[in-house]
This record gives C-alpha cells, sequence and structure tokens, in this order.
C-alpha cells in the first residue's frame, strides 16, 4: 500500500505542477474505514466519495472538508497526505488546454467544433442542439441524431461530464456520435439505430468545469461548475442539484463543499438546462449519464436503500446486469454504495419514468488514474462501453421488452 501510495502522489504532483486553485492550497488524500453503506452515507453527507473499496473510502477533499472529516470522523482515519498546491502563474491563465500527453482529449472549443463537423458531414441526419447556457454563458450543445423513417418513437438522451474533471466521459460520448455516424454506412445494425429511435448526445453537461479544471495546462481536480457562490467559494454540485428528494441526504449545504448542493433544486442553469430538455422533448424513455471513476453501473434508487420495485425494477437490473457482462463493470443500485440525493437519475425516473443509467467509467481505482487515467484510456474505455449504449438504445422505444428478450451476439 505504501508504494503504491507514493506512487499516487508523485502522480499528482505531476498533473498539478505549476497550477493551482485560486484560493486553495492545499488539498488531502484521505483514506476512511467504512464498513457499510450507513457509515459510507454518513462520509458522503460531508465530502465526495471518489471509491468505495471494500471496507474503506477514498476522497481527495479541501482542507475546509479535511478538518470537518478530523472533528466528525477522526477513528475513521486510515491515511491521509496533505498536497500543497503552488499558485498559479499569472502568464498561464489564459491557456485553456490538456496538460502535453492528454492533447488527444477535447476542449469545449474541440468538443464544439467536433459536433459541428459532424453534423455537416451528416447533414440529413443529424441537428445541432443547444441545452442553454452554462454559468458563465457557455452554450451546453449537443447532437441529435434520427432519420425520419419511424414516426413513432422514443429517444435516447447520453450525456457527459457533469462533473468537471470526469474529462474521460466526454470522450466516450463524443466517439459514440462518431461511432454511429462513421457506421451508418457500412452496418444496417447502426442505421436502425437512429431510423428506430431518437439519439441525443450531450458531451459537456458543465463546459465552465471541465474548461477551469484544465486552466495554465494542467489539472485542477476540480468537480462543481463555476457559479460564484459569492463568499469567496465558487461552484456547485450539478449531481447533487436535481430536484428529487433534494438536499434530503448525501449533499452538503455548505458552499465551500465539493458537494454543495446549490442554494435550491434545479438553481443551476446547467440542471435546468436538462431538465427542461427531458420536458420539452417529451419522449426520452431512457438517460445514459457518464462519470468516472470506479467501473459501475449505477440504477435509482440514490437517496434510498429501497428499490424502485414492480417491473421496473427487474428492468433495472436485467438491463444493469446484461450491460455489465460487456463492460465488465459492477452493477448495482447507487444507493448500495451510499446514499445521496439530487442526481440525475433520481430525478429522472421520479418525474419522468424514464429507465436512467449512472455509469462510473474507468479505471477502477486511484492507483490506476483515477479521473486522469491519461489518453490511452480513451480507446479502451470506448470499446467496452459501446455495446451497452448500443443495448441501450436498441431497447429504448421499449425498455420492458428486455424482459423476455433472448440475447443477440453483437458483432461489430
Ligand atoms: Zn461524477
Amino acid at each position: 500500500m505504501k508504494l503504491k501510495v507514493v506512487g499516487f502522489l508523485s502522480f499528482l504532483l505531476f498533473t498539478m505542477s505549476f497550477t493551482v486553485f485560486a484560493a486553495e492550497t492545499h488539498r488531502y488524500f484521505v483514506h476512511l474505514k467504512a464498513e457499510n453503506a450507513e457509515i459510507r452515507t454518513q462520509i458522503a453527507n460531508i465530502i465526495p466519495i471518489e471509491s468505495v473499496v471494500e471496507d474503506s473510502v477514498y476522497a481527495f477533499i479541501t482542507k475546509r472538508d479535511f478538518l470537518k472529516v478530523k472533528q466528525l470522523f477522526k477513528n475513521r482515519i486510515v491515511e491521509y497526505h496533505s498536497i500543497a498546491l503552488p499558485q498559479i502563474e499569472n502568464r498561464l491563465r489564459n491557456i485553456e488546454e490538456f496538460p502535453s500527453g492528454d492533447e488527444k482529449f477535447h476542449t469545449y472549443q474541440e468538443t464544439i467544433d467536433e459536433l459541428h463537423k459532424l453534423n455537416k458531414e451528416n447533414p440529413s441526419i443529424t441537428k445541432l442542439i443547444s441545452m442553454g447556457k452554462s454559468v458563465e454563458g457557455r452554450d451546453i450543445l449537443g447532437i441529435e441524431i434520427s432519420s425520419s423513417k419511424r414516426k413513432t418513437r422514443n429517444s435516447i438522451l447520453i450525456m457527459g461530464t457533469h462533473h468537471a474533471r470526469e474529462h474521460l466521459t466526454t470522450e466516450l460520448t463524443l466517439m459514440t456520435a462518431q461511432y454511429i455516424l462513421g457506421n451508418s454506412g457500412k452496418s444496417e445494425r447502426i442505421r436502425n439505430l437512429y431510423d428506430d429511435t431518437t439519439i441525443y448526445i450531450f458531451p459537456l453537461i458543465n463546459p465552465d468545469g471541465a474548461t477551469y479544471d484544465i486552466t495554465g495546462g494542467s489539472y485542477h481536480s476540480w468537480r462543481k461548475n463555476r457559479r460564484n457562490n459569492g463568499n469567496g467559494s465558487y461552484g456547485v454540485d450539478l449531481n447533487r442539484n436535481y430536484g428529487h428528494r433534494w438536499g434530503t441526504i448525501g449533499a452538503s449545504s455548505d458552499p465551500r463543499s465539493d458537494t454543495y448542493m446549490g442554494t435550491a433544486a434545479f438553481s443551476e442553469p446547467e440542471t435546468r438546462a436538462v431538465k427542461e430538455f427531458v420536458e420539452q422533448t417529451g419522449n426520452i424513455s431512457t438517460i445514459l449519464t457518464m462519470h468516472t471513476y470506479s467501473e459501475l453501473i449505477l440504477y435509482p434508487w440514490g437517496y434510498t436503500y429501497d428499490g424502485v420495485g414492480g417491473a421496473d425494477q427487474q428492468v433495472y437490473e436485467t438491463m444493469a446486469n446484461q450491460m455489465s457482462k460487456w463492460n465488465g463493470y459492477k452493477a448495482q443500485q447507487s444507493s448500495d454504495l451510499y446514499r445521496t440525493a439530487g442526481d440525475t437519475c433520481d430525478w429522472a425516473y421520479a418525474e419522468h419514468n424514464i429507465f436512467c443509467f449512472t455509469f462510473e467509467l474507468s479505471p477502477k481505482s486511484f492507483w490506476d488514474g483515477g479521473f486522469y487515467p491519461g489518453a490511452s484510456a480513451i480507446v479502451p474505455t470506448f470499446n467496452a462501453n459501446i455495446r451497452p449504449i448500443v443495448y441501450a438504445i436498441e431497447n429504448t422505444n421499449d425498455p420492458y421488452a428486455v424482459l423476455n428478450q433472448k440475447l443477440q451476439a453483437y458483432n461489430f
């Protein structure tokens, strides 16, 4: 364990050299003992848990959150490390690009450019759609892929990067659009995806946070959006800001916290944009919302240990288990990890009966790179997840059909 920690710390120091959060001078890597979901929930009420491994949880937190941990969970601390963050150099403040070696990842502007390119190359089956604007006024842009072949159809919404530092999810969602459009001429199966259903892909729900995370050409481990909270702190946790049982558990009311829930449900333009898009579209039956990391497929509820029950429970379990066979991730109810309220899927299912899955992509742990696994993780992550994504699209018109389905071979 010790050697691994040293490796992790040198990774952090490497990725964080030269830049820093404006008001932050240190971050703390903590390892806490937490034997069950109830204890993990108590911890999740205070800090963002980033991974759960056996009877332990790990997090990388602000000094303020660390002081709370010391106060509330002193006996649970197995180890911690303080990481000093040097001040950002003024001359680098306007640089918005990935660190050297990670240039394959798409910045906000590169993501927008790629969506425009895909639309230009496929004008008859794609449309660019703006959900709305972020706190700092960036467009939340996505692409619709559909043909007019079938009139009665449902839609699927696939989203990336609610959390700023989870850049791998932007890549997976962009590559999914590229893959579908790139193979439409070669594969009837792929053509059927957009002939039968409407596919909406939004790679960057949190463009401000994602941009801030790479300011100066290095990583800042930023999670939230860039709301100015008015007390010197920035950011609301977008995946705690949705409106089902908002603020009741697993989220913080402290604006400085990484899991700050905001001043009200849907207080943020980014979550409001998703809400309004889902309401206006009207026929979305499936959502895949991509996060990193831990290699999990999660489904509601998040706020309670109870399952959703009935046939819907069977659909969730059948789909999650099937998808996990392809990507090798662990399928489980969200609250099996710890309880949280205000996430995308609890809201989507509670308010709109949408079958909504949260993917926590690769890697599996901190030691494999955590939020920053490097550009070499992009293609393997896409290869692991394209079958689950195609499966979800193919069952969008009638998710209940999975209950009576014989699995087909998936040859791509
Ligand atoms: Zn996330």
